[in-house]
């Protein structure tokens, strides 16, 4: 049974407590950073930061408002990193939690350059690619992912995929009951269903979200038709798909137009 992970930004307070018991959990060092006139710490994902906070600001009716976004992988289940990953390092789980092995990671970089989210991360000491495992080996052995267990307001929930689906349409109802008429379950369905769901206040662009993230069309050949026909087409379909890089039509979410996606 596929799991999910449910975020409800509106009960997010951005104290930050998951980005810290991801650390602990996963023993990633810490980071030093500068300050960027933000509590947003550190600026980005990194191979030693699988989860952060996002901060933004925006003006409503001539109020600022403050929001807050916990990134990190989406664990999709149409995975863009697993389809383009050459040597089968990125894979879904039975749970529907997508890991990478490091073992077999050679560090080529095609889930870094066509995930959807920018979520993978080049780690130039080891040669390979880190992120989010939400945490593996803990839902695999019945427990709960660190940061959904550690969030003191309790908006990190996880559970059966279903009862996340159910629990996230419950909560958007109860916002659009109050007024707020754009609060919206991202990841519902976006890329066949996300393993991490979001209960949005704002359109989904306002938190640096993709509206309508899609696979880019090299994974889609790459995975759907090439690597099928590997067997008849041998080196063509390889040489094939370098070649789709090598030209640079790996997906760019900010090379997207206006009405499109980021
Ligand atoms: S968010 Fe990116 S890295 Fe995570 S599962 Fe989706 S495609 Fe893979
Ligand atoms: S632990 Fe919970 S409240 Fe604190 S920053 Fe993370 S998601 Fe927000």
């Amino acid at each position: 049974m596929a799991k999910a992970m449910l975020i409800d930004v509106t009960k997010c307070t951005a104290c930050r407590a998951c980005q810290v018991a991801c650390k602990q959990w996963n023993q990633l060092p810490a980071e030093k950073t500068t300050c960027q006139g933000t509590y947003e710490n550190p600026p980005e994902l990194s191979p030693k930061t699988w989860t952060k906070l996002k901060f933004k600001e925006i003006s409503e009716n001539g109020e600022v408002k403050w929001l807050f976004r916990k990134m990190q992988c989406m664990h999709c289940t149409d995975a863009t990193c697993v389809k383009v990953c050459p040597t089968g390092a990125a894979h879904q789980t039975e749970l529907g939690v997508v890991v990478i092995d490091e073992d077999k990671c050679t560090g080529c970089k095609y889930c870094v350059q066509n995930c959807p989210f920018e979520i993978p991360q080049y780690d130039t000491d080891t040669n390979t690619v880190k992120k989010c495992r939400m945490c593996y080996d803990r839902v695999s052995n019945g427990l709960t992912p660190a940061c959904a267990k550690t969030c003191p307001p309790g908006a990190i929930q996880f559970g059966e995929r279903e009862e996340m689906v159910s629990l996230g349409r419950e909560r958007v109802s109860a916002l659009k009951a109050d007024g707020n008429l754009d609060a919206y379950l991202y990841g519902e369905t976006e890329l066949d269903g996300l393993g991490v769901m979001y209960v949005l206040a704002e359109k989904a662009k306002t938190y640096d979200l993709p509206e309508e993230p899609k696979v880019p069309l090299s994974a889609v050949l790459w995975q759907d038709i090439l690597k099928p026909l590997g067997p008849i087409l041998g080196g063509a379909a390889v040489a094939a798909f370098a070649l789709s890089f090598l030209l640079n039509i790996g997906y760019k979410p900010e090379q997207e137009t206006e009405g499109g996606e980021e």
